[in-house]
């Protein structure tokens, strides 16, 4: 079945998406490199160091269990950083608005132009925050018996690196007209994000169902109001301004 393709809300002015995905700044093609080399570096030790932690039946329940909580936090992280790049972000800030809120804004504009970016834009930025989550795993797993805690620990963290990684990935597949065909399955089956999903966040005034790898939590989040709570908490005791409708 053909997916039901997200594309622009409102019609876009070319002048913004060209600006914005024409020529990054070369410090942020930068970033996103030592992000993706940290990423895949730390993986696979990670990886090493798992699979040197597996001792039987129990360490490998236990990693199974931590890898589920951490897919699950990963769809979290993507919803709050997704937020706050909405909400809050500014396009001007010198660090944050390039790395997160032109993309995240830039999207709510040419929602289709996630199809055509290349791997470094698609995953660059998330990979360089997510690195840290892997080399915190290494450090954290042990190769001794018993050692269930740091198994679970890691294995958690690895999910939500690798959870946030295909955050990207994810993102393109509901926005494109024809995603593999493996993929609907996943979507159907909940364990991915899926375009009607997603499309609640672009077809409203984003304000809610922003996390975008499984979006486990998008309907509990909406029906507890958390986002909005949390923005109306902030602006009366902090006197933080939402910047959603500044750009
Ligand atoms: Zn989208
Ligand atoms: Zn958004």
């Amino acid at each position: 079945m053909r997916a039901q393709q997200i594309t622009t809300q409102p019609p876009a002015p070319t002048s913004v998406v060209t600006q914005n995905f024409a020529a990054p700044e070369g410090w942020l093609t930068a970033i996103r490199w030592v992000g993706l080399t940290a990423f895949f570096g730390y993986l696979t030790v990670a990886a090493y160091a798992l699979w040197r932690a597996i001792d039987g039946g129990v360490a490998l329940a236990v990693l199974g269990v931590g890898l589920l909580v951490g897919y699950a936090l990963a769809d979290l992280i993507s919803g709050i950083v997704h937020w706050g790049s909405d909400t809050f972000g500014r396009r001007t800030h010198p660090i944050l608005g390039p790395l997160l809120v032109r993309p995240f804004r830039d999207h709510h504009v040419d929602a289709t132009a996630i199809t055509r970016e290349s791997i470094l834009e698609l995953h660059g930025t998330n990979c360089f925050f997510s690195a840290p989550l892997l080399a915190t795993a290494v450090h954290l797993v042990r190769p001794e018996a018993g050692a269930y805690g740091g198994l679970l620990l890691s294995g958690a963290l690895v999910a939500m690196a690798l959870g946030v990684l295909a955050a990207g990935q994810i993102h393109r597949w509901v926005h494109q007209a024809r995603p593999p065909a493996l993929i609907a399955p996943l979507q159907r089956l909940g364990l991915v994000i899926s375009a009607r999903d997603h499309e609640i966040h672009h077809g409203g005034e984003h304000t809610s169902h922003y996390c975008i790898v499984s979006g486990w939590w998008n309907e509990p989040l909406k029906r507890m109001g958390t986002f909005a709570r949390l923005e109306g908490m902030l602006a009366r005791r902090c006197g933080i301004p939402t910047t959603r409708h500044e750009d």
